[in-house]
């Protein structure tokens, strides 16, 4: 593997790291202790989606990964558990949600890993920041740039006429 795009999301208090926002920050230097961490976007405060109820703190990193994926989401939830996540409900508060989004051309489809995520292109909270770091990946199926999704996650839905 090289470079992978890892999003970054918290929506409640650390004891220690504070808000959201300085559990993201706290959480890209964990993923230092991975493999070097090329760039980190800037941090977006989000409303929630699903059943949870507080506003998250949204970031994406580069971080360069010589393993394979499995491996790196394995060492992803180990970070979250060293956060305190506790297993839960999806879309439920977290202190913090570390998800692989991308990894140049790959493509990858195993019960517990889809790779690119599969809602990437629908969520302005991943957009925002990941063109800030990555404008010129090409997602391997939609054949478009972050820099293309986010321009069309910005466009207006049309609506039908009344
Ligand atoms: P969403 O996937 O919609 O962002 P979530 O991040 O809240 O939801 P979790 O409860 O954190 O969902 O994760 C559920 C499972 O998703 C994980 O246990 C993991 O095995 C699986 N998963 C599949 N693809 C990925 C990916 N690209 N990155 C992280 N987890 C993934
Ligand atoms: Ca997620
Ligand atoms: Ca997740």
């Amino acid at each position: 593997m090289a470079i992978v795009l890892v999003a970054l999301g918290s929506n409640r208090c650390h004891g220690r790291h504070g808000r959201p926002a300085g559990v993201v920050r706290a959480a890209a230097r964990a993923l230092a202790g991975l493999g070097p961490v090329l760039r980190v976007s800037p941090i977006f405060a989000t409303a929630p989606i699903g059943p949870g109820s507080r506003r998250y703190a949204n970031a994406v990193a580069a971080l360069d990964w010589p393993g394979s994926l499995p491996d790196l989401l394995a060492r992803l939830k180990g970070i979250e558990r060293e956060f305190g996540r506790r297993t839960g409900q999806r879309w439920g508060d977290r202190v913090l949600d570390l998800d692989i989004l991308a990894a140049g051309a790959a493509v990858v489809r195993l019960p517990d890993l889809i790779v690119p995520h599969p809602r990437l292109a629908e969520r302005r909270f991943v957009l925002d920041p990941l063109v800030t770091v990555a404008p010129d990946w090409r997602h391997p199926i939609m054949g478009r740039t972050a820099r293309q999704l986010h321009t069309r996650a910005l466009r207006p839905k049309a609506r039908p006429r009344a």
